[in-house]
């Protein structure tokens, strides 16, 4: 009888093993949220480039972006004794907007409007452009797994958002790159620009080629009048199995009326210094701030680091992104915005914190200060 039931077990759990064998491997294969392998095209496209070595694009600095079973395990066991906060006790109220904003504006308009995370609305010289738009409620394949967004909605739905000129991608991780949201902005869309390689993606979402633009570091585009550089970031890339096969990269936004900075992810390093110095001064700075641990800090920024990189690439303005909406990393969900503005204070730089869906308007002398995040 024993005998039996152990069989039984045996069998059961035997079953259980290949069931989750065999979807994990249809899942790999086949579920479109992990991305696409490239084309030949497109890794001949890859293997011309310096910085493209061995299947795996690399950064400018040696760089730990290989993380082994032992690194997860630790940090897995960092997490389960993490003491942080590191989501908001209350869901965060977003400032709702609506569609009637971005009726009849004049070319004028310098309205940089945060959506949350990484995703930032830029309307300057009568032109739109958003920042790695993430509309969806986890950076996840399967939603949930990696947190949940800490506010209920959206500022605004992507219906009510205007036509977009530029998609701007910053690299092809899953709270940068979401199959979701791409493939709903889509149908107001003029043209993507992206680093190298992370086209793939999309075109496997059934975008259309003929709106992709694809840059290696150092290359420039324009779109009207507004110039677009592929600049260097210290990070990783991969929303599948293989790391690193794609391209990732800090942009600038060279606009007639003014100049900014998007960082996509990055730790810090001396290509700040070097943006600085080839295209700076800028009028406002986006730079990830948040989902921080040091044992990954040459791929993130620690806060004080963000300010550092703010003042090395001569900027104006800084606004901290990539805080304030998921749960990444161990620390406590406003530590980010608590320690830039420290930091900045002491270096004298100048920091705008609005709210998730305040905009900032570059040509008033007001912007948004409020500490809104001890609320
Ligand atoms: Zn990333």
């Amino acid at each position: 009888m024993i005998k039996k039931g152990l069989k039984m077990i045996a069998s059961i759990t035997g079953g259980l093993i290949l069931f989750t064998a065999i979807s994990g491997i249809v899942f790999v294969n086949f579920s479109p949220e992990l991305g696409a392998k490239p084309n030949k095209k497109q890794t001949e496209d890859r293997a011309k480039t310096s910085h493209y070595k061995e299947g795996k694009f690399l950064n400018q600095e040696p760089t730990k972006t290989n993380f082994s079973l032992k690194d997860t395990w630790n940090f897995f066991k960092k997490k389960m004794a993490n003491k942080a906060i590191v989501e908001p006790k209350n869901e965060i109220e977003v400032v709702k907007l609506s569609k009637n904003m971005f009726k009849n504006t004049p070319d004028s308009l310098q309205r940089i409007t945060w959506l949350g995370h990484s995703t930032t609305l830029i309307e300057i010289d009568g032109k739109t452009i958003i920042t790695d738009p993430m509309f969806s409620s986890s950076p996840s394949p399967i939603p949930g797994v990696v947190g949940k967004r800490f506010s209920k909605e959206m500022p605004i739905t992507i219906e009510d958002l205007p036509e977009i000129d530029i998609v701007l991608i910053s690299h092809d991780h899953y709270d940068h790159l979401d199959r979701k949201t791409i493939k709903e902005l889509d149908r107001k869309t003029k043209k993507y620009i992206m680093p190298l390689g992370v086209d793939a993606h999309l075109t496997k979402w059934g975008i259309n080629p003929n709106k992709i633009e694809v840059l290696d570091w150092s290359q420039s585009t324009l779109y009207a009048n507004i110039k677009f550089s592929c600049t260097p970031g210290q990070h990783f890339s991969g929303c599948g199995l293989k790391s690193c096969n794609t391209l990732w990269c800090s942009w600038v936004i060279q606009a007639p009326s003014a100049k900014l900075f998007f960082s996509g992810d990055s730790g810090y390093g001396p290509h700040f210094k070097t943006i600085g110095k080839q295209y700076g001064p800028f009028d406002l700075a986006l730079i990830e701030c948040g989902q921080y641990d040091e044992s990954f800090s040459q791929i993130h920024m620690m806060p004080e680091e963000s300010v550092q990189a703010a003042i090395d690439i001569k900027t104006k303005l800084m606004l901290p992104i990539h805080w304030g909406s998921f749960a990444l990393s161990l620390h406590d969900w406003n530590d980010p915005v608590i320690r830039a503005k420290k930091a900045a204070n002491s270096l004298d730089l100048e920091l705008t914190t609005p709210r998730i869906g305040e905009s900032i308007y570059l040509n008033t002398a007001k912007l948004p200060k409020d500490i809104w995040w001890l609320n």
